[in-house]
Parts: structure tokens; C-alpha cells; sequence
């Protein structure tokens, strides 16, 4: 854990790749401010008891399994992965999940050549699969009875099947477009994954253990800012119940009076779903008029 002289905490972050920079803007969206040091592996937050160590994805959930790091940003997949093989080989597992943090969203899927035909998971039997997923694999072999010879690459996995090295792959999914180009098919989800924020689940110094709530409380802040929308209109007073039925989501609602007009009212309301073109249409439909919909930064319950 953090050494307790320091008193800081040790966040363990993908040096570089697809999670690095929309973790260290979530950090900081919550008031971390941080000072690269010149090798780049890790850093000091500026105003708060916070240092990053960047390193590779893969060796995050050791890191923090081990507590050389108090938290760490990892993506669902690579967590399930580690803690299939610390069940496998007997070893403690130490690692809790905080958050999930709505972003790092794909899926872990088989995909077989376009000219293979596919009638279901038994078409999939005895097949050599690649991956860099050997545990999820494995698990969904047995689950579904399938005798998968797995092979463990550790990248451009999408190439096997084209180079003869395997039947078919298991991969991360997002867009699909590098199935596309080396012509496979998805034909299996194996798991959905996103970033998670992720600890060591040994308590931490008491003065620590305070901040990390209060870290927690403003991701959660961050969050759900970015879902919430704040809008405000015009509105006539004899329409107000049904106007703001059209606003999910939200807790309650401002209403201003408007000076020099008696059947009129202005109307503030948060809401913490999307709001949308159509919804504004029936806004106005609806007697709204002099709609404004604003992004909210911050929210604390
Ligand atoms: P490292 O050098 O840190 O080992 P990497 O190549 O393993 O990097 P990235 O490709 O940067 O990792 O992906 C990091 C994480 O981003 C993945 O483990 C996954 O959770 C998430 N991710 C989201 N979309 C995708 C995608 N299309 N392909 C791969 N990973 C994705
Ligand atoms: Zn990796």
C-alpha cells in the first residue's frame, strides 16, 4: 500500500493507448493537477495527495493485487482476465471494483472468417482459436462445452486466421471496422467491457481513506454531469404539468416569474437523461417556447 510516511495514494494508469488520456482527463475534471516527470512513468499530482505510476494495462491488476498501487483505471476485460488466472493458480484475490466510469466501452468477442459458415455456438467445436484471452476463452469453452484449442498471442490477433494460424479469433470489439478489413465476422459475445476504477481492498491510512471518498464522490460527480442536462424555458402556467412530464429523469423544477407577463413562467429543470431533438420539438408542441438546453460540469448530490 502507499507508504505511510507519504500518505499519498498510488494510481496505476495505461502509460499509452486508448485509456491513458480520458483517465487523466477524468482526473482532471475532479481537481488533480499533475507534473509529468521527465521518464514519463510517473507523476505527482500538484494540489492533492495523489501520484500516478504509467504503465502497461496488463500489469495493472498486479500492481494493484500486490498493493505497490492503492487504485488503478483498467479495463473490465483485462480485470476478468487476471482474476480467472489468480483463480486458477490459487492465489488471493484483493482487488475490489469502485466504479464503472462510462468509458473504454467494447466487447470481447469470436470472430471466423466471412467464408465460414455459422449456425450457432456448436459450430465453433474443436476449433484453434487465437487470443490474448486465454482465461475468458477457456471459461467459455467449458461453459458451453466446445473442447477449444486455444492460442495465446499476445497481438495482432486478427491476423491468425488469415496466416492459417487458427480457426477462428476472440478479441476486443468496437467498431468492428478490423474485423471488416481482415475479413472476419463476429459471431459470439464473450463479455461487454468498460474502464473501471479499481482497489486494493486492504483499508488505507485513515487521513487517505478520507480523500478517497471525497475522489469517488467527485467521479461520481463527473459522471453524472455528463449525462445531465440542464434546460430552461418559457412556458404557460396552464401547461406546466404536462411540459415537464417530457423532461425524464429529473427532480424537481425552478419556476421564475417573467416581469410584465401573468400567464407565462420561466422553467429551470436538470434533467439526468439525454435530451434530444425530438424532445424538443415536443417541448414546443407542448406550449414551451425560448428553449435553452446547457451542459452541466460539476453535480454534487
Ligand atoms: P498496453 O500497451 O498498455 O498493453 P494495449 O494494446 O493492451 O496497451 P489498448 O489497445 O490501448 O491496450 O486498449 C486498452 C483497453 O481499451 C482495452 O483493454 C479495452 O478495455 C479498451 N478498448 C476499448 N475499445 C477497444 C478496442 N476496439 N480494441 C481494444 N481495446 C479496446
Ligand atoms: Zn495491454
Amino acid at each position: 500500500m502507499s507508504d505511510g510516511k507519504t500518505k499519498r495514494l498510488r494510481i496505476a494508469v495505461q502509460k499509452k493507448g486508448r485509456l491513458n488520456s480520458t483517465s487523466m482527463a477524468l482526473f482532471e475534471k475532479v481537481g488533480i493537477k499533475v507534473q509529468l516527470s521527465k521518464s514519463g512513468l510517473y507523476c505527482h499530482a500538484i494540489d492533492a495527495p495523489v501520484d500516478f505510476l504509467f504503465v502497461r494495462d496488463d500489469d495493472i491488476p498486479t500492481l494493484v493485487n500486490d498493493g505497490f498501487c492503492d487504485m488503478g483505471v483498467i479495463g473490465q476485460n483485462v480485470l476478468e482476465e487476471f482474476c480467472l488466472s489468480l483463480d486458477e493458480e490459487n492465489q488471493a484475490n484483493n482487488i475490489m471494483i469502485d466504479k464503472a466510469l462510462g468509458f473504454g466501452h467494447c466487447r470481447l468477442s469470436i470472430a471466423m472468417p466471412n467464408c465460414k459458415s455459422y449456425e450457432g455456438v456448436s459450430s465453433l467445436k474443436g476449433m484453434k482459436i487465437a487470443t490474448s484471452y486465454p482465461a475468458l476463452l477457456s471459461q467459455f469453452s467449458q461453459k458451453n462445452k466446445l473442447n477449444l484449442s486455444i492460442l495465446n498471442i499476445s497481438g495482432s490477433v486478427e491476423i491468425a486466421p488469415n496466416v492459417g494460424m487458427a480457426d477462428a479469433i476472440c478479441d476486443l470489439v468496437s467498431t468492428g471496422r478490423t474485423l471488416e478489413e481482415n475479413n472476419l465476422k463476429e459471431v459470439v459475445q464473450i463479455m461487454e467491457s468498460q474502464a473501471v476504477f479499481i482497489r486494493n481492498k486492504h483499508a488505507l491510512p485513515s487521513s487517505l481513506e478520507h480523500f478517497y471518498t471525497c475522489l469517488i464522490d467527485r467521479i461520481n460527480g463527473v459522471l453524472q454531469a455528463k449525462e445531465s442536462k440542464y434546460v430552461m424555458f418559457h412556458a404557460p402556467k396552464s401547461s406546466l404539468d404536462a411540459i415537464s412530464e417530457l423532461l425524464p429523469g429529473h427532480e424537481g423544477q425552478t419556476i421564475i416569474p417573467l416581469s410584465g407577463v401573468d400567464d407565462k413562467v420561466a422553467v429551470h429543470i436538470v434533467t439526468t437523461e439525454g435530451v434530444f431533438w425530438n424532445t424538443l420539438e415536443l417541448l414546443k408542441s407542448a406550449g414551451a417556447s425560448a428553449i435553452l438546453v446547457l451542459p452541466i460540469e460539476k453535480m454534487l448530490p
